[in-house]
């Protein structure tokens, strides 16, 4: 590893399992201070007991308060706030004829409101210490085109491409980034919950030929959190194993 976060602070939302994780145990390995947040607290304390340089903080992200409390503490322990990035999420699945209001609401509150709050929180503090920033927004690919049988999710995951774009505007003047990523397939606990049950069709789909692993999101976002990406604002970055080319 090459220090590319050396001195930073961190905060990776959705991190006690799955591409959070990824992330997080990149993002230590790089040499950043990792807090990472979930509401699976035992699962959360376990990832991140197992990664050096990695703290774990309750957070739920549809909550203003949580937010005020954990990204002030983070500043009050540190000093300084560098990188967020908006992973955790929820899937409901549900074709618009059958999706319920409280699904659909839950939804937004996480993967839509989660991340607005998220940034306003990380904007306010990357904006007081001064040092520029990283924002970086998980999507999806469902984010791209229209969604069959995930209404609701569908919905949030172009939300946070069309509010990336506007706060990378708003932000840019600060040097902080906002840039999304865009998963296709990616092999955690979500893929499982969309019943995919024939994996060896689903590989015939994708040209590069497998599913993806959360690395290959957790290597996305590290590009992302560096200044390997400085001149990178308010884009999409589609992680896909090249589906939709
Ligand atoms: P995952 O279900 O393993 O991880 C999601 C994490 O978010 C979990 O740890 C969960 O506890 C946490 N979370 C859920 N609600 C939360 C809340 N209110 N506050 C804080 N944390 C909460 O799935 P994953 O694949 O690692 O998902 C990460 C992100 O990637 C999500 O935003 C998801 O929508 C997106 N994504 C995943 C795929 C895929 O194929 N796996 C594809 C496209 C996009």
């Amino acid at each position: 590893m090459t220090d590319r976060l050396a001195g930073k602070v961190a905060l990776v939302t959705g991190g006690a399992r799955g591409q959070g994780a990824a992330e997080s145990e990149l993002f230590a390995a790089e040499g950043a201070i990792v807090i990472l947040a979930d509401v699976l607290d035992e699962e959360g304390e376990r990832t991140a007991g197992s990664i050096e340089g990695a703290e774990y903080q309750h957070l739920d992200v549809s909550s203003e308060e949580e937010w005020d409390t954990v990204v002030g503490g983070i500043v009050s322990r540190h000093g300084r706030f560098d990188v967020l990035v908006n992973n955790a999420g929820i899937l409901k699945t549900g074709r618009l004829i059958n999706v319920t209001r409280a699904d659909w609401d839950r939804t937004l509150a996480v993967n839509e409101t989660g991340v607005f709050l998220g940034m306003r929180a990380a904007g306010r503090a990357m904006i007081a210490a001064g040092n520029g920033g990283s924002i970086v927004n998980t999507s999806s690919v469902g984010g791209m085109e229209g969604m069959f049988g995930s209404m609701a999710y569908g919905a949030t995951k172009w939300a946070v491409r069309g509010m990336t774009k506007s706060a990378a505007k708003e932000l840019a003047r600060y040097n902080i980034r906002v840039n999304s990523i865009h998963p296709g397939m990616i092999d955690t606990e979500m893929l499982t919950q969309t019943g995919i049950d024939d994996r060896e069709r689903a590989i015939k789909r994708v040209p590069l030929q497998r599913i993806g692993v959360p690395m290959d999101i957790a290597r996305t976002a590290l590009f992302l959190a560096t200044d390997a990406s400085s001149y990178c604002t308010g884009q999409e970055f589609v992680v896909d194993g090249g589906v939709h080319g």
